[in-house]
Parts: C-alpha cells; structure tokens; sequence
C-alpha cells in the first residue's frame, strides 16, 4: 500500500490544519519515529530557516523573504517606492504613514499642515512595527499624546469608516501565493468580517473596542456577546452576511471587490521581483482591508501567518473550508509513492550494510534537524568521506544525486543540487541555465515539480498512467532504481481526483503555456486573469503592462462593459480572452469574465 502524506507542524500547531489533514487521511510526523525529512508538508508559523534543501515531495507553507509586506514598516517602504515609481493613482490604498523615530521631522511637517483640522477628521493611529493584534496600538489627535520605545508607525487614521449598527469592521481577506515565480494568486471567496464591539465615536479616542476590530481585543470587551443591532453577538460575520448587507446599499458591489483584489495584486508586486524562486513553497497571507464610508477600500496591514484559531462558529465556516481548499491548491493526491520509494529502498538498503552508513537525514546539514551535528562532526575528514561516498551509491538515484551534489556543493549550492534532480527548467533554479530561445518564445515549461498546477492536459494524464512524481533526470546509476522515469520532468500528484468537494476549473493551455485553474474550491485565481498578465507574468515581470491591464479591466468593471478596441481585435487578443477565462473575485457566483461582460452588453443594447 502506498504511503500516507506526512504534515510537521512546528509547536504542534496550528490545530486547525492538523484536523483537516488528519481528516484527510494524512499522518502526522513524529520524529521519534520518522526521520529528519520523512514529510510531504511542514507547516509554521514563522517563516523557515532555509528554503533551499528541499526534497521534491517536501512542500512548505511560506514562500522565502515576504517581511517587505508582512512588517508594518517594511510594506510602507515599499508602497511608498511603488507609488514614487508607477504614480498615485493606482497606489492609493494606503492611509499616509511615516516611519518613527527616523522620519520625525516629516510626520512632524505633515502633522502641522493638518492642525486645522485636528478638530475632527485629523486623527493618528500609532502601531509597533513588528507586534500583532492590536498590542501595543493606540489612536491620538495631540503630538503630546505620542509616546513610543520602539520602533512604530504613525499612520493617518481612516476616521470615517463604513459602519453596520453604528460599528466599526474591518475585511480579513485570504489570499493564497501559489507561486511568485510566475506569480499566481488566489483569492477565497470566504472572508471574515470583523467588528468592533462598541459603537464607533471619535469623541474617545482611548475606547479600543470602539476603534480597533481585532478579536483578540474585541473578545474580552463588555458586549462581546450581547446583540448589536444588525451585527448580532459576537464581533464576526462570514462574507455572505456582509453581501446582503452591500446588496441594500447604492454602490456597484462588483467595484469594490475588484478594487480590493486589484490592492492584493498591487501590493504583491511590490515584493514578487524580489521573493526568490522556490516552487515548493506555498502561503496563505491575511490581508486586513477598512472600506471607508465612501466605499473606497484601504489596506491596513498583511498578514504572514493569519490566525486559524476557531473562537465562534463563523471562524469554523470561514476558516475549515479555507485550510481544505489550501490543501487542494497544492495538489497533493493521497498518497505519495516518491518518498515512500525513497525510505523504503533506503531502509532495505540499510539493512543489508555492513559498515554502518549514517541515516538519510544526517547527510544534510540544514537547520530543520534536531539532530546531534557534534558526533557527526567530530568524524575524521577521511571517514567522512568514505561512508558519504559508501552512502550515496547505495541511495535511491534521486536522493543519492542529491545527496551528492549538495555534498560537493557545500552549503551555498543547494539550488544547484536540487536543480539537477528537478532538471534544467525547475523553477529553483535560482542560479540556473539561461532559457533557450524556444522558452522563451513559449515560457519555460511547467515543471515545478511540487507546485504543479492541476492543468495537466487528458493526453499528459493517460500518459503518466498513475498520479505520481518522476524524474526526468537521466540515471547513469543503479538500475534498482524503484523511480519511474518519464520523458517529462518530475511531475508531483494532482489535485485529489474525486474529491466531491472540490471546485476546479480548468485546465487550458494557451499557445503553449498552462494556465493555473480558474478556481480551486472556493479559492478564485485572481492573477494572471487574461493572456497579457500571463505573458508579463513569464520569465521577468513586466509590471507595466500588469498595470495597464488592471487599470483596463478595472475600467471594465466600474463601467460594466469591455473594452472593444480595434487593436484587440486585429491582433486577435479577443479570442485568447476567451480561451482564457476568469472570474471576479468577490460575488457569491462569480460569472467568467467574459459572461460577464458578455451579459452586459446585452444589458446595454435592450
Ligand atoms: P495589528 O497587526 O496589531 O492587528 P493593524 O494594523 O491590523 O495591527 O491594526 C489593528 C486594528 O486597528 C485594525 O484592525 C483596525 O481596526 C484599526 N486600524 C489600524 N490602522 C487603521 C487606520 N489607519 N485607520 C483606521 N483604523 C485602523
């Protein structure tokens, strides 16, 4: 029988995504009993140590170096450098903020020139840089009032937000990087709204349950659990409670959405250049978003790790469907006969040696392992050699090649080593072959070896026979290899096939490229949502042409109708849209883009 998937969870949480994967027939890893690398996903809260030495069925829950969004500061930083770069118009998202101790003197400038003011409207909200759920958070509209030890932000404060009942809320909005590299996002159509617990008043600026909406504060307030108007008890809502509400208010609802997932790409792209490529990553980031009382959406902060703790039923709707939608945009199939192969022939292997061979995870020396590097260490240079070179003869192919590589490459050549065992168009190939001239033509093609989308064509399924990871490496050695090969580069499990949960839609490959699922449960693909953010998406970001083709459809939508240039349709643009359909984030059915506008030049012409 083939091996169950393996989570780790660092701290033995969150409890969440091990009841959904152990609902899943997952297996939970133990360290007693399993070693060092025995795992298809690890899962943390942090962001990890290293991202390199990863195995091709290993998979981890965030992608290398996304603080410059994560850290107040640091997404201020860059903001302010995409706004000074591609204008004011499309990032103007973000309330004014300045960054203390360091730009005193400019918040001071700014806060003298809104001294008229002060009366009302000209409030500051001041955050620590780096702290999380309101600590450490307070509001005031009087320079005395400002007293800070740490590092902080003072940001101008939305002081006229939306309110339901008279209270406050705010947007937690879940949005999945499948990849950054070409950049891949996912919105889910779950988001949680989140209330303030007392009625909103700018006359007492000190009240936190007034002006604050996160739970953790709101839940130990005096009326968490007393009705409130419209709001009810408790201090959330699930996304569908809130279109009802949007549904009796005069606004295109349509429009606020797309202006909200537009702020997700936007801020995304402030960071994707620099995120190292790493296909085995996978995160769900929290973005907290305020929509002021002119429906105008303003992002707060993004989140690295958002909570999936279950305080009150509306957490267990939103956030259950959430991590079992998350599981099924990373395409694992049940079981995972890649690594089950590789311990399996290492353990026969083992058995059957003599001299004693250290244990497959000793061999690397990166910084998951709980191991003891001191007796490792202490061998002799000889004998380390001898048994790494006994050892790896005797490793299944993929892993002794990797062992190998990594071996000779030290620790700076990791990228190296796995990009040998991935093949040359792995997508970690971080200091890889240039692309050739047809890659470039036609996009490199989709090998990303654990991130694989589930866009595989019919032919590509019949042809691999069974869902399962092969190398395309060629294998000089051992002809025990247990690997199957395949002409095509390694190729990670679907999707669960069958599941009756699961909402796919796709696949489609256009002009030799595939395009990820329009959506995967309630997760919606958000970008790339059209031919040209596809192509710009490709090999190095082309953020202009993201641009305009946002601003394009984001015309589309405010107006309700495509934009019908004779450009588009000279160069056929049209007929790729239509191959290439997505949806709109937001709306309880989404209809395909093209519908969409489709359905409204109907509209227009009866
Ligand atoms: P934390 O990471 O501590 O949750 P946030 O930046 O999310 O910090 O702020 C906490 C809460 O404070 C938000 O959920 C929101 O209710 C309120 N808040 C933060 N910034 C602003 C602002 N500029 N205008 C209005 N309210 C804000």
């Amino acid at each position: 029988m083939a091996a169950s998937l393996v989570f780790r969870l660092q701290d033995r949480g969150p409890q969440l995504v091990r009841e959904v994967l152990l609902e899943r027939g997952w297996k939970e890893y133990d360290g007693r009993k399993r070693e060092e690398e025995d795992w298809n996903l690890y899962w943390r809260a942090s962001a990890f140590p290293e991202y390199h030495s990863l195995l091709p069925w290993q998979r981890l829950n965030h992608h290398p170096k996304t603080a410059g969004i994560c850290r107040k500061d640091l997404l201020v930083r860059n903001l302010r450098r995409m706004r000074a770069t591609f204008g004011s118009a499309l990032y103007d998202f973000s309330p004014t903020t300045f960054i203390l101790p360091n730009e005193y003197t400019r918040f001071l400038a700014e806060y003298n020139r809104l001294l008229p003011a002060r009366d009302r409207s000209a409030c500051w909200i001041c955050k620590p840089v780096d702290l999380s759920r309101g600590r450490g958070i307070f509001l005031f509209r009087d320079l005395k009032d400002l007293v800070y030890d740490c590092s902080v932000i003072v940001q101008r404060y939305v002081s006229s937000p939306l309110l339901i009942s008279g209270y406050k809320f705010d947007l937690r909005i879940y949005v999945c990087v499948k990849s950054f590299h070409p950049l891949t996002v996912y919105i889910h159509q779950e988001v949680l709204v989140r209330f303030a617990t007392e009625k909103y008043n700018l006359s007492s600026l000190s009240n936190v349950y007034a002006h604050l909406t996160n739970t953790s504060i709101n839940k130990g307030g005096p009326f968490y659990k007393t009705p409130k108007g419209q709001v009810g008890p408790g201090c959330k809502w699930t996304i569908s409670k809130f279109r009802h509400f949007l549904q009796g208010q005069d606004i295109n609802e349509l429009f606020l959405w797309q202006r909200i997932s537009n702020m997700v790409t936007l801020t995304l792209l402030a960071i994707a250049p620099s995120v190292p490529s790493c296909p085995n990553c996978v995160q769900l980031f929290g973005f907290d978003v305020l929509v002021d009382s002119e429906f105008k959406p303003w992002l707060l902060e993004v989140n690295h790790s958002p909570s999936l703790t279950l305080e009150c039923q509306t957490d267990v709707i939103v956030k259950t469907g959430l991590i079992s939608d998350l599981v099924d945009l990373m395409n694992y199939t049940s079981a995972d006969r890649l690594r089950e192969r590789a311990y399996q022939t290492h353990r026969n292997i083992n058995v059957n040696l003599s001299a004693p061979v250290p244990l497959l995870p000793k061999m690397k020396n990166h910084n998951f392992q709980r191991k003891n590097k001191k007796s490792w260490q202490s061998q002799t240079e000889c004998s380390q050699r001898d048994s790494l070179a006994a050892y790896q003869r005797r490793l299944p192919p993929v892993v002794a090649r990797y062992r190998a590589a990594n071996t000779a490459a030290g620790e700076t050549g990791t990228g190296q080593a796995l990009n040998w065992i991935l093949g040359s168009y792995s997508k970690t190939n971080m200091a890889g072959p240039a692309l050739s001239s047809h890659q470039m033509k036609y996009g490199p093609r989709v090998t990303e070896v654990t991130n694989r989308d589930n866009t595989e064509t019919v032919a590509e399924t019949e042809l691999s026979g069974e869902n399962e990871v092969a190398s395309s490496v060629p294998d000089t050695r051992s002809r025990r290899s247990t690997f199957r090969r395949s002409t095509d580069s390694s190729r990670f499990p679907n999707i669960h096939r069958g599941s009756h949960r699961v909402h796919v839609q796709g696949p489609v490959v256009l002009t030799g490229q595939q395009i990820p699922p329009t959506r995967v449960g309630g997760f919606i693909r958000t970008f790339p949502f059209n031919p040209a953010t596809l192509k710009a998406s490709r090999d190095t970001l082309d953020v202009l042409v993201i641009l305009q083709e946002l601003q394009k459809l984001t015309g589309q939508v405010a107006s309700g109708r495509r934009d019908e240039t004779k450009e588009a349709r000279e160069d056929g643009a049209d007929d790729d849209d239509d191959r290439f359909d997505s949806l709109l984030w937001g709306p309880e059915d989404p209809l395909p883009l093209s519908r969409q506008f489709k359905n409204a030049y109907r509209h227009a012409d009866t």
